[in-house]
Order: structure tokens, then C-alpha cells, then sequence
């Protein structure tokens, strides 16, 4: 099990300053499987002072010194990626095939996502007579959440090391395990000390420090959206660049036309997937209202053909991560009930005899756009049924939201399909699936979030930019 006792910082692991331990639980059995260091704000300044010191010699490193360091990372993860896989499943309960592909593979895909742009990024470029340079940002606070731990560790690592940044990696308390592989992964690499750092705790006893610091010059969020309006405000204090990957609330419109045989049961599939986990899971269906009753049975259908189960047994749903994201969702469950949406199928009841935070895939139909359900994040595999009376309030309904993560289309007729992709207010749209492609920007609108994160515009994140006049 990886030791999640100490911090790694200045190259070296140390043992922490604070007193304080938490404990890690397996969701799967609620029972703790390993313990963890929560710091204070000594072991961040520490860190981000070592951080600051590796500054001046990592921002001057040639860009092929850094590509070879990047190189080896995407290698050991590589190595390790069943590992990595595994401490991801038993951190926050993903399906162990779900956590040792999708889950642990995205670092490597970030990481050659990565390298692929630095074989060819120009740092200078000239704008008439004019340079203009791009340089790394700076000491950079990574703040990471638990529900897909390694892709949001590695969006944010691998352009700050591309960049020439140095940084101080927070991943989630409950979840840290795959950092610390990760770690000791860039250690062995031989990056050099200081350039990356590893601490770990509570937004609670480390939040300030991270996100405040007069040395941090950035910091990078995924978690929620409570929290990066915080993160936000406190490093306003110091005019820091701020990255949120925040909250969403998808809206999936079913246009008039589309083939219903292959949307729903993806559209179910793609909310379900991480028990419901993810940022950008479609969780309001909008369907023409001449076409609910059919929908609503191939909703309850595709929803009750999916496994619950323990993770080692490779099911399509583990447990939901931790205790408190179980209670809040069984809460949400039962709030939608006492608003009059109607439950098709799931519910509170836990599937069979399983000790673990286990909520059932969970459907809802008449769902008004006014119920808590179709307007808060639930983080949780449950699915609202909307019906819309035409394509154009099916929009209004979608923009409804203080959310603007992703939209999902389906449809037969292409033109159509794009002129609702082009009137959803969301920073990314899928028509007729959900792909994602590591090479374009992800990222919200609204209070989804700010900037961008993956490939070019991920990278570039981590970048200032100087103009240097009479250089030619
Ligand atoms: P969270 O906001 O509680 O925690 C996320 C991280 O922030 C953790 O590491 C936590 O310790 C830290 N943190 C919390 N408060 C802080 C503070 N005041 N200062 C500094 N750090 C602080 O979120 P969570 O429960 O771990 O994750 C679930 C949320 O993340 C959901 O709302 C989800 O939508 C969002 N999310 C967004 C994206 C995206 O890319 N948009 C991706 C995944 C998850």
C-alpha cells in the first residue's frame, strides 16, 4: 500500500510537522485501509518555499531536458498503471477494470498528450517586430478531488512540468494513494528537487496557505464548486491565476428525431459511469414530451441491466467514494421523492448484503426543472427525466442552470444537432456520444469553472506571456 504518511518535499520524503493523521477507507467495506499525514500550514509553506527555491534553475532548463524527464514519467506510469489501477480502486471504489483503464491510463494519456506538443511548442514567436516569449508561470498550487484521481493529477502536472513550472501537488485527502505512486514515480525519474512536491490534508488546515501564499503565483482546482469560490477569494488577495475545474449539471436533449434504441442506453451508461463520479455525466435526459413513456422504459431498462457490486468483481457500478458523498446522494434521492419526481427504478435501498456505499443506478421521471434534482449536482448515479415541449425550450431548459460544463446532443439530422450544440451555453458539447479527446480543451462556462485544461490550452495555462519590443 503506498505510504501516504509522508510528504515529499525538496526531493526528499519527510515526515510531517503537523500531528494530525486521518484515515483512508476502502468504500467498497467502510473499513480503513491505510492511514494518512493531514498537514497544517507549516508543511505547505515548507513546501512552497521549496518549490519557490527550485524556481529560478527548473523556468531555465532546456525544453529536451524537460521532455526527457516527462518521457520517463509517462514510462514508469505506464509501468505501474495496474498498480496505480489498484490503489485507485481501493481508495474511492471504482470497478477494478474501470480503474486500472480508464481511470489509471489517463495519466500516460496526458503525459503523451503532453510530450506530443512540446516535440513542436514554440515558446517565442514573433508578432511583427515584436517577440513575444512564454514563460512559465511560476510556483503553482495543484488542488486535486477523489472521483477520477489520476486524470486530475496528471492534467495538471504534466503541462506545469512542460511549462518550466515548479509545484506543490494537494491531491484529495481521501483519495491520495495514486500520488504517491505518482511521486515516487517522479522521483525515480530524477526530476530534480523542489520542481515538484507532495503534501497532503484537509482544505480546512492547508487551503489557506496553499491558495493564499505570497510565493504561490497560480493555482490550479478540480473539486467543487463551494470550494473554488473560496480558493478564488483567497488568492484574489495576491492577484494569483486561477484555474477552476468546478461542478456540472449536464443537460442530454434527445432531439424529436433521434434513434432512441441507441441514445438511451448510452445516455444511461454515460451517467452511471463511476457511479455517477464525474464532472461532466449527463444527468438531465430532456426528451420530447410525445416520447416520454418510451423513454422511460428503455431508461429503467438500460439502468437495471447494470451491475452493483464489489470492485474486485469488476461490476459496472462500485461503491460511491466515501461516506459523506453516499449520504449526500441518498439525501438527494429521497428529496426528489418528497418533490413528487417519480422514481423508476433504484432508490436508497442498498443492493443485496453489501456493507460498502452502494447506491443502485437510480431513474427519475417527472422531473420539473424547479426540483433540487434537476438543478443541483448530485455526484451520484442518478438519472432526471425532463420532458420539453419543443426544441427551443428543450435549449432554455439546458441553459438553465448555473452550471455550463458539458451538453450532450443526439439527433439524425446533422444541421440541427450543430445549431443546438452552437446555442448550449457549456465550455464542451457531444453530439450523438460522449467522446472526449485529451488533445482539446475541457472546461466549463459559468460557475463550472475558468480556463481550460488538456492539451494545447492546458499547457498554456501554465504559461505568462512577455512581449519583448526591439529585440530584432
Ligand atoms: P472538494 O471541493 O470538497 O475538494 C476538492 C479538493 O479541494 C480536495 O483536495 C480538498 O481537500 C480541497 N479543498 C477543499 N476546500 C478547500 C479550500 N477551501 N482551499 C483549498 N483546498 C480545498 O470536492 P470533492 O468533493 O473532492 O470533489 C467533487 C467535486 O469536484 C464535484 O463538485 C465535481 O463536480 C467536481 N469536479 C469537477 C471536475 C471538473 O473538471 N470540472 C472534475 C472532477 C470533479
Amino acid at each position: 500500500m503506498p505510504d501516504a504518511t509522508r510528504f515529499y518535499i525538496g526531493g526528499s520524503w519527510v515526515e510531517p510537522q503537523a500531528s494530525r493523521r486521518g484515515q483512508i477507507v476502502d468504500p467498497a467495506t467502510a473499513r480503513p485501509i491505510a492511514p494518512i499525514a493531514l498537514g497544517n500550514a507549516a508543511d505547505a509553506e515548507s513546501a512552497i518555499l521549496a518549490a519557490r527555491a527550485a524556481f529560478a534553475e527548473w523556468s531555465r532548463t532546456p525544453v529536451a531536458e524537460r521532455l526527457r524527464l516527462i518521457r520517463k514519467i509517462d514510462d514508469g506510469l505506464k509501468a505501474r498503471q495496474d498498480e496505480i489501477g489498484d490503489a485507485i480502486s481501493a481508495e474511492m471504489g471504482a470497478p477494478l477494470r474501470l480503474a486500472r483503464g480508464a481511470q489509471a491510463g489517463s495519466g500516460p494519456q496526458h503525459f503523451e498528450e503532453i510530450v506530443r506538443l512540446l516535440e513542436s511548442y514554440e515558446f517565442e514567436s514573433a508578432m511583427g517586430s515584436t517577440l513575444v516569449r512564454r514563460e512559465p508561470i511560476g510556483v503553482c498550487t495543484l488542488i486535486t478531488p477523489w472521483n477520477w484521481p489520476m486524470n486530475q493529477v496528471a492534467t495538471k502536472v504534466a503541462p506545469a512540468l512542460a511549462a518550466g513550472c515548479t509545484m506543490i501537488l494537494k491531491p484529495s485527502e481521501l483519495a491520495p494513494l495514486d500520488a504517491v505512486i505518482l511521486t515516487e514515480i517522479i522521483d525515480e525519474a530524477g526530476v530534480p528537487p523542489g520542481v515538484f512536491n507532495l503534501v497532503h490534508g484537509t482544505g480546512e488546515d492547508l487551503g489557506d496557505t496553499l491558495t493564499g501564499h505570497p510565493e504561490v503565483d497560480m493555482v490550479s482546482f478540480t473539486g467543487s464548486t463551494r470550494a473554488g469560490i473560496a480558493i478564488g477569494q483567497n488568492a484574489a488577495r495576491t492577484v494569483k491565476r486561477v484555474a477552476l475545474e468546478l461542478g456540472g449539471k449536464s443537460a442530454n436533449i434527445v432531439l424529436p428525431d433521434a434513434d432512441l434504441s441507441r441514445a438511451i442506453p448510452a445516455s444511461v451508461r454515460g451517467c452511471m459511469l463511476n457511479s455517477g463520479q464525474s464532472c461532466n455525466a449527463p444527468t438531465r435526459l430532456l426528451v420530447p414530451r410525445e416520447r416520454l413513456e418510451e423513454v422511460c422504459s428503455l431508461a429503467k431498462e438500460a439502468a437495471e441491466a447494470l451491475t452493483v457490486g464489489m470492485p474486485a468483481d469488476d461490476p459496472d457500478l462500485g461503491p460511491l467514494a466515501n461516506e459523506a458523498q453516499y449520504r449526500r446522494v441518498v439525501a438527494m434521492i429521497e428529496q426528489a421523492e418528497g418533490e413528487g419526481a417519480r422514481l423508476l427504478t433504484g432508490g436508497t435501498a442498498k443492493p443485496g448484503e453489501l456493507d460498502g456505499f452502494f447506491v443502485r443506478p437510480t431513474v427519475f421521471a417527472d422531473v420539473t426543472r424547479d426540483m433540487a434534482i434537476a438543478r443541483e449536482e448530485v455526484f451520484g448515479p442518478v438519472l432526471a427525466i425532463i420532458g420539453y415541449d419543443s426544441v427551443a425550450e428543450a435549449v432554455e431548459i439546458a441553459n438553465d442552470s448555473p452550471y455550463g460544463l458539458s451538453g450532450y446532443v443526439w439527433g439524425e439530422n446533422q444541421s440541427e444537432v450543430r445549431a443546438v450544440a452552437a446555442a448550449l451555453r457549456t465550455g464542451m458539447v457531444h453530439l450523438n456520444g460522449a467522446d472526449l479527446d485529451s488533445a482539446a480543451p475541457f472546461g466549463g462556462y459559468k460557475m463550472s469553472g475558468n480556463g481550460r485544461e488538456w492539451g494545447l490550452y492546458g499547457l498554456e495555462e501554465f504559461l505568462e506571456v512577455k512581449s519583448v519590443y526591439g529585440a530584432k
